[in-house]
C-alpha cells in the first residue's frame, strides 16, 4: 500500500485536438486515484469560459473532485465573486486562489483591476463569503519574482492562511533542498498547513528554461547537461525527463514528503510514470 497520494494540474484546452489530449490525460490518470484535479484559469473571456466548462466535466462526466483556479485579473469583485458563486451553485468545493499573472504575461507589473481583488488573500476572504470552499493558495520556495523580501511572502502566505486556505502549492523547483529549506522557514513563521510540492516534469526543456526564468526557479547546471542535445529525440527527452522528475520526488519522499502536485501539461505519460516508481498503482490493479 502506498504512503502517496497526488494530485493533477490541467490547463483548458484551446482546439478540439487539444481537448482530446486533455480527455485522454484524465482518463489515464483517474485511476490512481488523485485527491483533486486542478484546471488552470487564463486571462480573456474565452480561456474562461474554457476553464469553467473543462471544471464543470470533471465534476458531470468523471469521479474525480475538480478544484477551479481562479484569479483577480482583470475582474472586479462582483464578476469573480459571480464565478465563485456559480460554481458554488454547481457543486464545485475547491478552489485553488490566485492573485493571477498580469495581463501581459509574468515579469509585467500587475495593476490591480479597479474595484477588483487586490491579492489572493483578498480573494480567499471573498470566496469564504460565498460558500464554504476549501482553499488551495500558490506559494514560491525560491520567492516570488516581485518580492523584495522574505518577510513579504511569508506574511502573504499567512494572510491567505488566515482567509481560509488550508494547503499550499509550490511554484515548481528543481532543487529537493530549496523546497526544505522554505517548508523551515514557513514553519519558523508558524505556518503550518501542507506545503505540497509542484512538481514539473521537462516536456521541452527550451521553454521550461523560458518559463523559470520568469516565475524565478532556478535549473541545475546538472539538468542542463542532461538535455543537452536532446532538441531533436523526443525519446530520449522523455526517458530522461522521468529519471529527471523521478530522482526529485524520491528525494522529497525520502525527507518525508508524502504529497504532490504535479504540473501535467495536459500529458499523462511522464506523470504517471513518476507515480508509478513513488509505488502508487491504478485502482482496479491495487483491489
Ligand atoms: P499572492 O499570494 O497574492 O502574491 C504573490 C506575491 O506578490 C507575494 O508573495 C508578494 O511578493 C507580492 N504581493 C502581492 N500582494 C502584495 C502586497 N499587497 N504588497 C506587497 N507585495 C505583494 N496564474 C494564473 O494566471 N492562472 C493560474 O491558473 C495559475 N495557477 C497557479 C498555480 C500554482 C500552484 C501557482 C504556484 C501559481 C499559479 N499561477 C497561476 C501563477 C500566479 O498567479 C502568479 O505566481 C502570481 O504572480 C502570484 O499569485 P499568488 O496567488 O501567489 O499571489
Amino acid at each position: 500500500m502506498s504512503d502517496i497520494s497526488v494530485s493533477f494540474e490541467f490547463f483548458p484546452p484551446k482546439s478540439e485536438a487539444m481537448e482530446e489530449q486533455l480527455w485522454h490525460a484524465v482518463d489515464r490518470l483517474a485511476p490512481l486515484s488523485p485527491r483533486f484535479v486542478s484546471v488552470t484559469y487564463g486571462a480573456g473571456g474565452s480561456t474562461r469560459e474554457r476553464t469553467h466548462r473543462t471544471v464543470k466535466r470533471v465534476l458531470h462526466e468523471t469521479d474525480l473532485k475538480p478544484a477551479a483556479h481562479l484569479t483577480c485579473v482583470d475582474a472586479t469583485k462582483e464578476e469573480v465573486d459571480s464565478v465563485a458563486q456559480d460554481y458554488w451553485d454547481a457543486g464545485v468545493r475547491h478552489v485553488v486562489a490566485l492573485r493571477g499573472d498580469p495581463p501581459g504575461g509574468m515579469g509585467e507589473k500587475f495593476n490591480a483591476t479597479s474595484g477588483g481583488y487586490l491579492n489572493a488573500a483578498e480573494l480567499a476572504a471573498g470566496l469564504k463569503r460565498i460558500g464554504n470552499f476549501e482553499i488551495s493558495v500558490g506559494c514560491y520556495p525560491e520567492k516570488h519574482p516581485e518580492s523584495t523580501d522574505w518577510q513579504v511572502d511569508l506574511d502573504l502566505l499567512k494572510a491567505k492562511i488566515d482567509a481560509g486556505a488550508t494547503r499550499a502549492i509550490t511554484q515548481f523547483f528543481f532543487y529537493p533542498d530549496v523546497y526544505f529549506r522554505f517548508v523551515d522557514q514557513a514553519l519558523d513563521a508558524g505556518i503550518t498547513i501542507p506545503i505540497v510540492p509542484g512538481i514539473m516534469p521537462v516536456v521541452n526543456f527550451k521553454s521550461l528554461e523560458r518559463i523559470a526564468h520568469a516565475c524565478g526557479t532556478t535549473i541545475p547546471r546538472a539538468m542542463h547537461e542532461k538535455f543537452e542535445g536532446l532538441e531533436g529525440d523526443e525519446d530520449t527527452r522523455r526517458l530522461v525527463a522521468a529519471t529527471v522528475a523521478a530522482e526529485l520526488v524520491e528525494a522529497l519522499h525520502a525527507g518525508g514528503v508524502h504529497d504532490f502536485h504535479f504540473y501535467t501539461l495536459n500529458r499523462a505519460g511522464l506523470s504517471y510514470a513518476v507515480c508509478h516508481l513513488l509505488g502508487l498503482r491504478p485502482k482496479a490493479a491495487a483491489a
